[in-house]
């Protein structure tokens, strides 16, 4: 833990219904089972999600009867904080103690025009790219809507205490600020594979865009998968956000090497899936690549010109994510000359593509580095393995 980092406990009561998971109309279907208007599931959303608010009792425009009623069978529980840690460019990292004892971590990174949160899905992670220092740890388990949500609920909660606690900010400034949007993206890019924990993802996701709750854009919530080729089929149904694509490799042989869910869902596949998901539709303008580069396996001149030739005519823009070293990886990130050169052939092959920047790696916390603490079950990827 270093000088930043503070702790923070909070209380648990698991034989109540937990709320905050749910999304408006999960909410609404509970009040209905408990013979309440439906009006009271955007009431107790907005208390939720847009105040913060845990405890029933500040409900106030909720009847005294209910607010009792309520505080009975049901309650708002998010995981515990047991870390948070600030790195020097701002970012913040958060360390969440699990019912069962697991952990999981999320993180926020301030930009000049942007905050973005990234958040887990997934108490470790099935897929074992070898790249990956969450793949190290195994897989647990799938988080539930309330737990994959609370990362922004807690987030937003914490980033607007600091504003407030900001002694040099006026009372007027405090009310514009807790008004403000702190957080205004979220990238599934943490622990796991959204895809292979699809309904509880996409519930916490409606919250995400809920015009009650966060309301957020389409455009401003990615999903960041390995390719569960027929998950982006119904996610396509289901609700459309933004899509990062792990792509890593230009071709079958060595992305069956370092993206071992290749196997089964091969890159022709994948990007047939791809241009399906932002086919009929013209406001979706395009989804992003990402391409980890790791020194002598996937980063040379004949790599990018075979990378430029595969995403022909995709409406795509390509992110190179330099590798993040992890106590034990077997890869070596490219060097700096390599990674640029790499970018200039597909920018000259008509491409958009970026370097990451990588963001707060005193704390480790940047892309792949998030470990939190598994009980590894080592349910690795398998045949079997369902969307
Ligand atoms: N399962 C999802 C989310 C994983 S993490 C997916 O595969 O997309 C988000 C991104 O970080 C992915 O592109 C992942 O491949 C990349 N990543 C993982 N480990 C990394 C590392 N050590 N260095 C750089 N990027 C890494």
């Amino acid at each position: 833990m270093n000088s930043n980092s503070k702790i923070i406990v909070s209380q648990s009561s698991p034989a109540k219904i937990n709320l905050l998971g749910y999304d408006l109309a999960h909410m609404k279907a509970f009040f209905a089972e408990i013979g309440e208007k439906p009006f009271r599931a955007v009431q107790v959303l907005k208390w939720i999600h847009q105040f913060g608010v845990d405890d029933f009792a500040q409900m106030t425009n909720v009847s005294q009867a209910l607010r009792n009623k309520l505080a009975d069978i049901a309650q708002i529980r998010a995981p515990e904080i047991i870390m948070e840690q600030k790195a020097n460019d701002g970012t913040i990292k958060w360390l969440m103690r699990l019912d069962g004892g697991n952990s999981i971590e999320t993180v926020y990174i301030p930009e000049d025009n942007r905050g973005t949160l990234c958040v887990s899905s997934q108490v470790g992670c099935a897929l074992d790219c070898g790249f990956c220092s969450t793949a190290k740890q195994g897989f647990n388990r799938n988080l539930s809507s309330a737990e994959i949500i609370a990362q922004l609920w807690i987030a937003n909660r914490t980033l607007h205490q600091f504003e407030a606690n900001n002694e040099e900010s006026t009372t007027a400034k405090k009310v514009q600020d807790s008004k403000r949007r702190i957080i205004t993206n979220v990238v599934l890019m943490g622990m796991g594979e959204p895809l292979l924990n699809f309904d509880n993802v996409v519930e916490a996701i409606h919250l995400m865009l809920e015009d009650h709750a966060y309301g957020l854009s389409k455009r401003r919530v990615t999903i960041s998968t390995a390719g569960v080729v027929p998950a982006l089929k119904r996610l396509r149904e289901e609700c459309d956000v933004s899509l990062a694509i792990s792509l890593h490799a230009p071709n079958d042989q060595i992305r069956d090497q370092i993206v071992p869910l290749n196997k089964k869902y091969p890159i022709k596949e994948l990007l047939e899936a791809c241009r399906f998901y932002f086919s009929g539709d013209t406001k979706k303008k395009q989804f992003t690549i990402e391409y980890v580069m790791l020194a002598g396996i996937n980063d040379s001149e004949k790599n990018a010109r075979e990378l430029a030739a595969l995403l022909k005519k995709l409406p795509c823009k390509i992110n190179l994510i330099p590798f993040n070293p992890f106590p034990d990886s077997e890869f070596e990130c490219s060097k700096l000359q390599t990674i640029n050169r790499f970018k200039d052939i597909l920018y000259k092959a008509g491409y958009v593509a970026v370097v990451r920047k990588t963001r707060g790696d005193d704390i480790d916390a940047a892309c792949g580095q998030l470990a939190g603490k598994v009980k590894d079950k080592s349910r690795r990827l398998n045949p079997g393995i369902q969307p």
